[in-house]
């Protein structure tokens, strides 16, 4: 594997590309030019049921128009899912992962923190279930999740930091603590599809041998479990750059579900790959 730099830009087909997902793209590709090495596209479509191919294909394609290009083979989640299980079955072979057996509302209704993400803690409920009351649930078939056992984690672990480089990319790697106990017992392998975002994204930031992983500042909390699970895994941790966000006129982040900022509905409107740089600050 080459020892340059390697980048990746990670998104989820699961609607049409916005003017924040170009930004990101941008700042990846810039990144790579920066450290001098390779930005390669990843397509995160774990969720089956809100992703599809239609918008894999608008991704690649909008990607193109902002002249932007990559090395293929793409990875495609979609096709690993087995590896995502490999993964989590190694921890749970050290009892670091637990079957959870709540419901949202459950959880809720019991949680007393929240997470940085504003969701609430895992309140350990199904921590402590005892061997035989596990069975009993399985062979009723509950559906099942499996979270980390994060404190138990920790103790294996100890404390654990990762540089971070930032607000640009010329500034002085610094070093910072994670801090996944704020996290709570993160799921990481989901009733739905058996993987999690969590762990999907740190199996295969090692696979592709990521170096630096450039990701919005919405993200940068949740490095925090990443960096905990790299370590659990023996994967080595990339250097982060956490980007700023483009903000909507009313102040929050540009989602989705804005469409009427689509990259495709800009280019509709006249706008070029030149005038989508400009805007969001290239
Ligand atoms: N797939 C994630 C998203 O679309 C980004 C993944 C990452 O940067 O870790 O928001």
């Amino acid at each position: 594997m080459s020892d340059k730099p390697q980048l990746r830009f990670a998104p989820s087909p699961n609607g049409r590309l916005h003017l924040g997902h170009a930004l990101s793209a941008l700042v990846t590709w810039a990144a790579a030019d920066h450290f001098g090495g390779t930005a390669h596209l990843r397509i995160e479509d774990i969720d089956i049921n809100r992703c599809k191919p239609e918008f894999t294909e608008a991704i690649v394609e909008d990607l193109h128009w902002l002249g932007l290009s990559w090395p293929e083979p793409v990875l495609v989640q979609s096709e690993r899912f087995a590896l995502y299980a490999e993964a989590a079955d190694r921890l749970r072979r050290r009892d670091l992962i637990y079957p959870c057996f709540c419901s949202r509302s459950e959880i809720a209704a019991r949680a007393e923190d929240k997470d940085p993400d504003g969701a609430p803690i895992y309140p350990g409920t199904c921590k402590h279930l005892t061997n035989a009351e596990r069975i009993i649930r399985f062979e009723r078939g509950d559906p099942v999740q499996f979270r980390l056992d994060t404190e138990r984690a920790i103790e294996e672990t100890g404390m654990l930091t990762y540089t971070v480089i930032g607000p640009t990319l010329a500034d002085r790697p610094q070093i910072r603590y994670a801090r996944p106990q704020r996290w709570g017992d993160v799921v990481l392998q989901r009733k739905d599809m058996g993987t999690s975002y969590h762990l999907s994204v740190v199996v295969d930031d090692a696979a592709q041998a990521i170096t630096h992983v450039t990701r919005g500042r919405d993200m940068e909390a949740a490095t925090d479990i990443h960096v905990l699970l790299q370590m659990l895994l023996g994967f080595s941790t990339p250097i982060y750059h956490f980007h700023r966000l483009l903000l909507g006129d009313d102040g929050q982040k540009l989602a989705k579900s804005r469409s009427s900022q689509t990259l495709a509905d800009l280019r509709s409107e006249g706008w070029t790959a030149g005038d989508v740089r400009r805007a969001v600050g290239f």
